[in-house]
């Protein structure tokens, strides 16, 4: 078995402990398995070991990924930050964005989501943490964007995303989780296509599963450590 296989057999096992602990059905929670900086060979034996979704936070790097292993059976997520100037190439390559936070943004999606493509899963990117430095839209500004996306034909409003603070307690991570979860019931409520709720990575994946996370983004625990010199070397947005 080599190491990303067993890397993720055990991340699956954490995701089914977390689910059983809250009493939550296993089939709920998506496992997406973030490549970033990691070669296609990586993701190869990932796909060889049954992942389907990859999540890259680079668009060339991804669209590079993508062209090289040109699989049908694949699900692409984008979970970088989006420039408008590269909005074109996600929306021509990729079948989900996560980090959808302005009108502008999704508007260039909408417009650039090539006519023979399903319409484009779209995440709101939610700033749950108030972190001045954070990407995403505040909670009281979610309604406006979301009705904005709702109108978009090419684009499918799927639900929210968010990155919380790095918070080590368990009872403060899942205060934080349920505030999420909160926002994403009400936005069920008035988008009936709403099933997605993009949360939990590997220090706080137990809090956003009790939560009510059905997606959980992993990259360290399933292809190690990352090495950033490399990644700086080969993109730069
Ligand atoms: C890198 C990244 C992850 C995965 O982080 P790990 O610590 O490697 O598990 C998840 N979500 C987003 C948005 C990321 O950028």
């Amino acid at each position: 078995m080599t190491s990303i296989e067993h890397n993720l057999q055990r991340v699956q096992l954490r995701i089914s402990a977390a689910a059983a602990q809250c009493g939550r059905d296993l089939k709920e929670i998506t496992l997406l398995a973030v490549s970033k900086t990691k070669p296609a060979s990586a993701i190869e034996e990932a796909m060889a070991a049954g992942q389907r979704c990859f999540g890259e936070n680079y668009v060339q790097e991804g669209v590079d990924k993508i062209h090289l292993l040109a699989n049908p059976a694949l699900t692409w997520h984008f979970i970088g930050p989006l420039q408008s100037n590269k909005s074109r190439l996600v929306a021509e390559y990729f079948d989900w964005c996560h980090t959808v936070d302005r009108f502008r943004i999704a508007s260039r999606l909408n417009d650039q989501r090539p006519a023979g493509l399903a319409a484009l899963n779209v995440l709101i990117q939610v700033n749950i943490s108030d972190e001045q430095s954070k990407a995403g839209i505040m909670l009281a500004d979610l309604p406006a964007l979301a009705q904005q996306i709702a109108e978009m034909p090419r684009l499918k409003l799927r639900g929210l995303m968010a990155i919380p603070a790095p918070e080590s307690d368990y009872a403060r991570q899942l205060a934080v989780c349920q505030q999420m979860a909160q926002a994403f019931k009400q936005l069920q409520q008035d988008y009936p296509g709403v099933d997605t709720l993009s949360l939990g990575m590997s220090d706080d994946m137990a809090a956003a599963i009790a939560a009510g996370s059905t997606m959980v983004r992993i990259g360290t625990a399933i292809f190690g450590a990352r090495d950033y010199g490399q990644a700086a070397a080969n993109h730069n947005n």
